[in-house]
């Protein structure tokens, strides 16, 4: 008999030359958090973004975050201002730094970080406790978030900006990539990214100096002495050179799979932006999004319901859009400047399956499913 294979949101997908780069990792002997492969996927990455940046290969988006911050010298009793429509990776590191978030909600043209709410929050807490250490802002989905108006009110408030680009590698705002836009950037290189090393994420600086400090902390901030020294805390962070060979591989391919993505969007939006009860998030002028994952709103709970139970019958994975973090439990206590926006995207919006793997056969049989509680 023959059986449906599922389908997935965003699952991996090799280009071809991973294993020659995970081969050489073995050949050589370089199975180890430091090598070739490590170089040279920082480089690769390096001159994929351009603008003169360092970047540091690490164990995952997380551990880059966290050193962002610790660059930062965010420490405890520090508040950081972090975009609350996101997925709860962009602000745990605040916490690990014994420091507290304040969150801010979106705007809808981009579903990203909110420039006014952000000026009134930093005016609210420089009054009622202190200036804020960092903000963090994220491109989700791949959408970039409004830099310009941004970095404007972090350069007023002289405050740093951590740009989360997890999930908007290739994705660019005028002339510049995402990951390049503010003070320090990160990467992600999960399995469900655009691009992955199983595990894996990077951290962009402008300085060598900065680069050299975050390579440090991720190697267990070993002072230069012949027997172990170390006058500050680090962390084992540094990306594995198996795995930075199968990041390689993939930068090989990375135009490839934004292309790609971008055609599933476009699949998705030809066959259903005639109903009127869906809709699509647009790219603004001057914006180039990698459509990481194309994202449906419905025009009410009840039809985004209708239409995830229906894919799942079918073995077709599909989500929510991310959960607001100052609706999450752990996070409930914490302040925030919210507009109804990120809450409201929450109970309507929809994650399609979008990797850049599936086939026309594929978006076909997805696209029957979500025709039909519509077409009721
Ligand atoms: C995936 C992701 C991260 C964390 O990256 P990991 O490599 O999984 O640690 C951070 N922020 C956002 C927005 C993400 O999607």
């Amino acid at each position: 008999m023959l059986t449906k294979t599922k389908i997935y949101l965003s699952s991996p997908h090799m280009g071809g030359s991973e294993q020659k780069f995970v081969d050489e990792a073995f050949s050589t002997n370089w199975i180890a958090p430091l090598g070739p492969n490590v170089n040279g996927f920082e480089s690769d990455i390096q001159e994929y973004i351009g603008g003169n940046k360092h970047v540091a290969a690490l164990s995952s988006g997380t551990a880059a975050i966290h050193l962002a911050l610790q660059l930062l010298k965010v420490s405890k009793g520090d508040e950081v201002l972090c975009q609350s429509f996101t997925f709860s990776a962009s602000a745990n590191p605040i916490v690990y730094q014994g420091a507290t978030p304040v969150f801010i909600d979106s705007e809808p043209d981009t579903w990203n970080m909110s420039p006014e709410l952000l000026e009134i929050a930093i005016q609210d807490r420089i009054q009622k406790y202190k200036k804020p250490k960092a903000i963090i802002a994220v491109h989700l989905y791949g959408m970039p978030y409004k830099a310009k108006e941004i970095n404007a009110v972090a350069k007023k408030y002289d405050i740093p900006v951590v740009e989360d680009s997890a999930e908007a590698l290739g994705s660019r705002y005028y002339d510049d990539y995402c990951g390049t836009l503010s003070d320090i950037g990160i990467f992600s290189f999960n399995g469900n990214k655009i691009i992955t090393t199983s595990g894996g994420g990077a951290l962009v600086v402008t300085s060598k100096e900065e680069k050299d400090r975050a390579v440090f902390l991720s190697t267990q901030a070993r002072d230069n002495a012949p027997h172990y020294e170390h006058s500050v805390i680090g962390h084992n962070y540094r990306l594995s050179n198996v795995l930075a060979g199968i990041g390689r591989g993939q930068m090989e391919v990375l135009d490839e799979r934004v292309a790609a993505r971008r055609r599933n969007f476009e699949f998705y939006k030809k066959h259903l932006s005639k109903f009127n009860s869906i809709s699509f998030l647009e790219e603004p002028e001057s914006f180039f999004s990698n459509r990481w994952i194309t994202c449906i709103t419905t025009d009410s709970y009840k039809l985004r319901e209708d239409i995830r139970l229906a894919l799942q019958e079918d073995d077709i994975e599909s989500r929510p859009l991310w959960k607001p973090m100052h609706m999450q439990p752990v996070f409930k206590d914490c302040v925030h400047f919210t507009n109804g926006v990120s809450e409201d995207l929450f109970n309507r919006g929809l994650c399609l399956p979008s990797g850049s793997n599936l086939t026309e056969h594929d978006l076909h049989r997805v696209l029957k499913k979500i025709l039909k509680p519509l077409n009721l």
